[in-house]
């Protein structure tokens, strides 16, 4: 199998974390004998420092030419009040590519289950997956401005049927491949959006006779993944209620560091990348957990080149890794041995 994949090391750790990445992929070359080659180009602050553009030409060129992008982090305090911001050459390159499906896996490590906030008994026997929906809703709403000389702002939640249909039949597909069971996550009570969503699930639901469908309102499902994140299968939400619950989700695992995220469009054309920020605090020291990287690497094998076992590989080293009291500095641990991004890249390896 060739594959070329453009790395998009991006800002703060992002470029050490891609470089664990990248390490994994030439691992996978040798041991699996496919061809996997890869590019770096720029996105996020380093694309401005560099040319004024967050997403330059060069870089979608090389996305479109590739079969799959790996992104580390894009953003910073260097850029935090710039009026072109790093962040905008994500939203950009999510609508090139129309990747409208953003699967987010909330997975509890067993070895990890002592990191997280919460009771051991909530935390235990818990495995989500949250579906948002990436390319539409507030994020992208026009107009979105301040107005009356700073007096008033608006932002537009704007959503069509189709934008609506397609999110909600991969919740439904990825139900299907687990356990059957979707929740929809709404403001039904007070957004037209939300009451739209809401009838296309069930007339959707209608196709899906096996899938056990609930709604649950926003507020009710941010308290429920805390109190009961057993309750919860497969998510399937909008594009900002999505991105506060999966924050809140990964609280649950014990930590940031840890999850994948994978970004599609109906071709299943991807970019994968870890779903923490670029965590400045720590960039360049060497502490970065590679894991979520490392992880999204893993949902690229599975989601766009259809390399299961190769992808479940690396999820099981990562397992075993952790099992075996090996930590980095984000994984509150007592006993466990901390490495850096390198050193756990290379211990991940070596149990592959
Ligand atoms: P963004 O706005 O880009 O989502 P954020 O404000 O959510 O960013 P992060 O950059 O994700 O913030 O960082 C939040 C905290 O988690 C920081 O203290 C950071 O150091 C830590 N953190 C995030 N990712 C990692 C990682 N891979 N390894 C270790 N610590 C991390
Ligand atoms: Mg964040």
């Amino acid at each position: 199998m060739k594959k070329h994949i453009t790395l998009l090391p991006g800002d703060g750790i992002g470029p050490e974390i891609v470089a664990a990445a990248k390490k994994v992929l030439d691992v996978i070359n040798e041991r699996y004998d496919y061809e996997f080659t890869s590019e770096e180009q720029d996105i996020g602050g380093i694309a401005i420092d560099k040319t004024g553009n967050p997403l330059p030409e060069e870089t979608i060129k090389a996305c479109e030419n590739s079969d799959a992008i790996l992104l580390g982090a894009v953003g910073g305090p260097k850029w935090a009040n710039q009026s072109v911001r790093p962040e905008q050459g994500l939203l950009k390159i999510r609508k090139h590519f129309n990747l409208f499906a953003n699967l987010r896996p909330v997975t509890i490590f067993d070895a990890l289950e002592s990191s997280s906030p919460l009771k051991k008994e909530i935390v235990q026997g818990s495995d989500l997956m949250i579906v948002r929906e990436l390319t539409g809703g507030l994020y992208f709403g026009q107009p979105s401005e301040r107005r009356d000389n700073g007096k008033s702002v608006i932002d537009s939640l704007t959503y069509t049927r189709d934008e609506i249909e397609r999110i909600v039949k991969i919740g439904f597909d990825t139900a299907m491949l687990r356990d059957k069971h979707l929740t929809s996550v709404d403001k039904a009570n007070v957004l037209e959006s939300s009451r739209m969503w809401r009838e296309i699930v069930d007339e959707i639901g209608k196709e899906y006779p096996e899938v056990t469908v609930s709604h649950v309102l926003v507020d009710a499902a941010a308290m429920k993944l805390i109190t009961n994140p057993k309750s919860f299968d497969v998510i399937v939400t909008e594009n900002l209620f999505g991105d506060i619950l999966s924050d809140e989700a990964s609280v649950i695992t014990g930590s940031l560091g840890v999850l994948p995220s994978a970004s599609l469009n109906q071709d299943n054309f991807g970019l994968y990348e870890p779903i923490h920020g670029s965590a400045p605090d720590i960039a360049g020291l060497g502490k970065a957990n590679p894991i979520g990287m490392i992880l999204s690497v893993g949902m690229m094998l599975k989601y766009s080149f259809n390399l299961e076992s190769e992808a479940a590989k690396i999820e099981e080293a990562v397992n075993k890794v952790l099992n075996d009291g090996y930590v980095t500095a984000d994984l509150m641990s007592d006993d466990g041995q901390v490495l850096s991004t390198m050193e756990m890249t290379d211990k991940i390896i070596s149990y592959l």
